[in-house]
C-alpha cells in the first residue's frame, strides 16, 4: 500500500487511491470488532511506521540549523508557532550572536526583538538568555549530548531535549509534540494525553533506532494529511490502517484539497539538510515522483 496518485504524498510512491480510501478493518468502531491484541497493535503500528517511511522518504527535521547550539534555540524558539515562521527569524539571531557567550551577553531588549515574530517574545528571550549563560557556566560553551542534562537548562523540557538529542547528536528519541500525541490517539497507539506516558507507550511499541525518524514522519503526516480538524481520510495513505478514518473528509477530490504541500522554494524552508542528515531533502514541488 502506497500513496494516492497525484496527491501531495502520493509523488512519492505508486498508489491505489480506491485501497488508499478503505478504512481500517478490524480496528474502526464496528461493534463486532474484537479489541486488538497487543501483538496486533504492535504489528500495526510497525505498518504505519513502514508505510510513512515510503510516503516521507525525505522526512527530517523542519528547523534550520547548522550545529547542535542553533538547534537548540530554534527548538525553544518553535513552541507555539511555525518552524517556518522559525526559520524566518534565526538568520538575523544566529549572525548576531553565533555562540552561548554571545548570546548570554546579548541586551536583552535587542534579543526580543530579534526574536519578537515568533511570539512570547519576551519568555522565550529570557530562557534564550538562560540557557546560554548555563551552557556557558556550566558546559563550557557547549551543548550537553545527555537528557538529563539538557532538561536542567531555563525553557528545555524533555521534548526539546530529544529533538536535540536525535538530530544533533544521533541519540534515539521521541518528539512528543502536538501532531505526534492527536496521531498516536488517532491511531490507538495509546490513549494516555500527557506527554511523557505517550512517550514511554509509544517508545514500547519500536525499537530505539526507529523512533527519531518515526517522529519527523508522524509530524510530516500531522503537518501535511491528518490535520488537527480537518484530516484529509479520503486521500491518505495509511487509511487502511487507522481506526480514526472518517474523523475527517473521506471523499478522495475533497479530501485532496485538504492536504497541505511542501513549501518547496518558499523562504525559510529547509530544503538541503545538513549532508550527514539520514533523511533525504523534499523533491521539489511539481517533481515526478
Ligand atoms: S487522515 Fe488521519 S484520521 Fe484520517 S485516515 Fe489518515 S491517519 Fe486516519
Amino acid at each position: 500500500m502506497t500513496a494516492p496518485r497525484n496527491s501531495a504524498v502520493g509523488e512519492q510512491g505508486s498508489a491505489d487511491s480506491t485501497e488508499a480510501s478503505k478504512p481500517h478493518k478490524s480496528v474502526k468502531g464496528s461493534k463486532s470488532a474484537r479489541p486488538e491484541s497487543r501483538l496486533a497493535l504492535v504489528r500495526r503500528a510497525r505498518r504505519i511506521n513502514r508505510e510513512l517511511a515510503e510516503v516521507y522518504p525525505y522526512a527530517h527535521p523542519e528547523l534550520d540549523f547548522e550545529n547542535s547550539f542553533q538547534l537548540l534555540v530554534a527548538t525553544v524558539l518553535s513552541a507555539q508557532t511555525t518552524d517556518l515562521r522559525v526559520n524566518q527569524t534565526t538568520p538575523a539571531l544566529f549572525a548576531a550572536y553565533p555562540t552561548p557567550e554571545d548570546m548570554a551577553a546579548a541586551d536583552p531588549e535587542a534579543l526580543e526583538q530579534l526574536i519578537r515574530p515568533t511570539g512570547f517574545f519576551r519568555a522565550k528571550a529570557k530562557s534564550l538568555l538562560g540557557l546560554s549563560a548555563a551552557l556557558r557556566d556550566r558546559f563550557g560553551g557547549e551543548v550537553p549530548g545527555r537528557l538529563e542534562d539538557l532538561v536542567t537548562l531555563p525553557g528545555v523540557g524533555r521534548k526539546t531535549a530529544n529533538v536535540v538529542l536525535g538530530n544533533a547528536f544521533g541519540v534515539p528519541g521521541l518528539t512528543v509534540d502536538t501532531h505526534f500525541g492527536r496521531l498516536v490517539r488517532r491511531w490507538k497507539w495509546t490513549a494516555q494525553e500527557d506527554p511523557e506516558k505517550v512517550e514511554a507507550e509509544i517508545a514500547a511499541l519500536f525499537p530505539k533506532s526507529e523512533w527519531t525518524m518515526l517522529s519527523h514522519r508522524i509530524i510530516f503526516h500531522g503537518r501535511r494529511v491528518c490535520h488537527a480538524r480537518k484530516p484529509a481520510c479520503g486521500a491518505c495513505p495509511i487509511a487502511p490502517l487507522c481506526p480514526a478514518y472518517g474523523e475527517g473528509e473521506t471523499d478522495p477530490d475533497k479530501a485532496k484539497k485538504l492536504l497541505k504541500y511542501e513549501m518547496g522554494g518558499q523562504p525559510g524552508q529547509r530544503l538541503r539538510p545538513p549532508s550527514d542528515y539520514p533523511g533525504r531533502p523534499a523533491a521539489p514541488l511539481g517533481a515526478a515522483g
